[in-house]
């Protein structure tokens, strides 16, 4: 073999493997496979001035690389069962929450230790929002920021590199299982040989693991797809629960049709950025640890949940459809007024110029619902409603829309409660495994995998 362990994917979910195995049995030989660039190299062009919108690079540099689609995200690892993924699920609820710990751990060793934990334990708010028909869920957030989130990343792959074998801009494109143990992995430029296997591609890698999960007879299941909404308004609006809470994860169930719609992804003085998945522009936001790159703005999701099942599957295909049509009527991301969606018209440059809410996101003025289904886009208007009661002005005219933002997710693939699969040895971890949703779960799906074969 060439490899004891070979790790598909440099995300967390791998990047926490290959630490982890560095670190239990510093002798194995272990290779990381990266369809991206290493971390110095992740530029994305879009630069405001010559390249304004996406280009669709081969390899896109926001979700693919060292650090994987985490790299320029916020940073904030939320240490939760309640939300991020169903890790819990395999490996029971306190060792998910232990291992979220020990990774937290491991990022404030590695340049995180001035950032701070948040927490909504026995917070007012809770009160606030129950009073409002609203359910703030339990979590506690590390915020990174995108600033200290990158030197986290910087120093752990300085701390791995002379001991594991990284390879990048090598997408893996098969695997093969050999007979009597171990497998195979093809790629561009050859082949290597291990005994076990940690495929951890995230959300980019979706396509990619279909064709490995149907080349290998592995199960899978359809999952679900959310699609909304990026809300962008002053900063000062949210500052109540911000300024305690960091990021308010809020459910709110519609009147009309009980259907769930929540709060996903806060920045607090944060922006709102482009995200390529798989050619298809979506919305997405991100904010600094820093002061001095702050803006004036909160943005944050609000989503829908669609699962599908007879005789249509395919939840990621009705998403894509959908940013499809946005990406079609608005030459990418589209920007409303929620003011002018609640008076049935577009919004346009001038009104945009007028608003009195800076978008931090240039995207094109126009009307989401032309986009969103109905049932979407009134659940989305109920709960802006409902939200404005726990923080008044979230109503306003000038409150900004962009769309859209879906989150996509991988099938879940059928794994024992060593999160592996069929294939004695090949493990299936992070978000390309449908398990994990999030930073902090996928990268503690990394530690458990690394420590049972440490372990064995
Ligand atoms: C803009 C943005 C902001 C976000 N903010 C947050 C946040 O604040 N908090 C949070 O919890 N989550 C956040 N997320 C989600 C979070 O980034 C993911 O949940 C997390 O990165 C999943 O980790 P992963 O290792 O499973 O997969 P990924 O991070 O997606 O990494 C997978 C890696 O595998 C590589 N790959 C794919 N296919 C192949 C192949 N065939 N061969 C080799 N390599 C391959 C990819 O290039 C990629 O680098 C954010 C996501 C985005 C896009």
């Amino acid at each position: 073999m060439d490899y004891d362990v070979i790790i598909i994917g440099a995300g967390p979910g791998g990047i926490f493997s290959a630490y982890e195995l560095r670190k239990k049995k510093p002798g194995l030989k272990v290779a990381v496979f990266e369809a991206g660039y290493s971390l110095e190299k992740r530029k994305c062009p879009i630069d405001g001035v010559k390249v304004k919108s996406c280009i669709k690079c081969q390899t896109c540099a926001i979700m693919s690389g060292f650090g994987g689609a985490g790299a320029f995200s916020d940073g904030k690892y939320n240490i939760t069962n309640d939300f991020g993924g169903t890790l819990y699920e395999y490996i029971g609820r306190e060792r998910a929450l232990d291992l979220m710990r020990y990774v937290d751990d491991i990022n404030v060793s590695h340049g995180g230790e001035n950032t701070k934990m948040y927490s909504t334990a026995g917070t007012h708010l809770k009160k606030l929002c129950m009073q409002n028909k609203l359910s703030l869920l339990d979590a506690s957030v590390r915020h990174l920021g995108t600033d200290i989130n990158y030197i986290v990343l910087e120093q752990l792959y300085n701390e791995l590199k002379d001991d594991i074998d990284f390879f990048f801009q090598t997408p893996v494109q098969k695997i093969e299982a050999l007979q009597g143990g171990g497998y195979r992995i093809l790629h561009k430029d050859g082949s290597a040989e291990c005994d076990k296997c940690i495929i951890s591609v995230g959300r980019s890698g979706s396509k990619w693991m279909e064709t490995v999960c149907q080349d290998l007879e592995i199960d899978t299941k359809s999952n679900r797809v959310d699609i909304g909404v990026r809300v962008e308004l002053p900063a000062v609006i949210f500052s109540d629960l911000t300024d305690e809470l960091y990021e308010s994860k809020i459910v709110y169930q519609t009147a009309k049709f009980e259907d769930r719609v929540r709060t996903f992804c806060m920045n607090p003085y944060g922006s709102v950025v482009n995200e390529n998945t798989n050619g298809i522009v979506t919305v997405n936001g991100h904010s600094f640890e820093d002061p001095s790159k702050r803006t004036e703005n909160t943005n944050f999701a609000l989503l829908v949940a669609k699962h599908f099942s007879e005789p249509f599957r395919d939840s990621n295909g009705y998403g894509e459809s959908i940013a499809r049509l946005s990406n079609m009527l608005g030459g990418g991301v589209i920007l409303q007024r929620f003011g002018d969606l609640e008076r049935g018209r577009r919004s346009t440059e001038k009104r945009i110029a007028e608003c009195t809410v800076h978008p931090t996101l240039a995207a094109t003025p126009g009307d989401l619902s032309l986009v969103l289904p109905k049932r979407i886009m009134d659940g989305i208007i109920e709960m802006i409603h409902a939200l404005d009661k726990v923080a008044p002005g979230t109503a306003n005219d000038d409150t900004l829309l962009y769309g859209v933002e879906v989150k996509f997710y991988n099938m879940e693939v059928k794994l024992n409660e060593r999160l592996e699969t069929n294939h004695p040895g090949l493990f299936c971890i992070g978000d390309g495994s449908g398990v994990t949703h999030s930073l902090s779960h996928a990268s503690a799906s990394g530690v458990y995998v690394a420590d049972l074969i440490a372990e064995e």
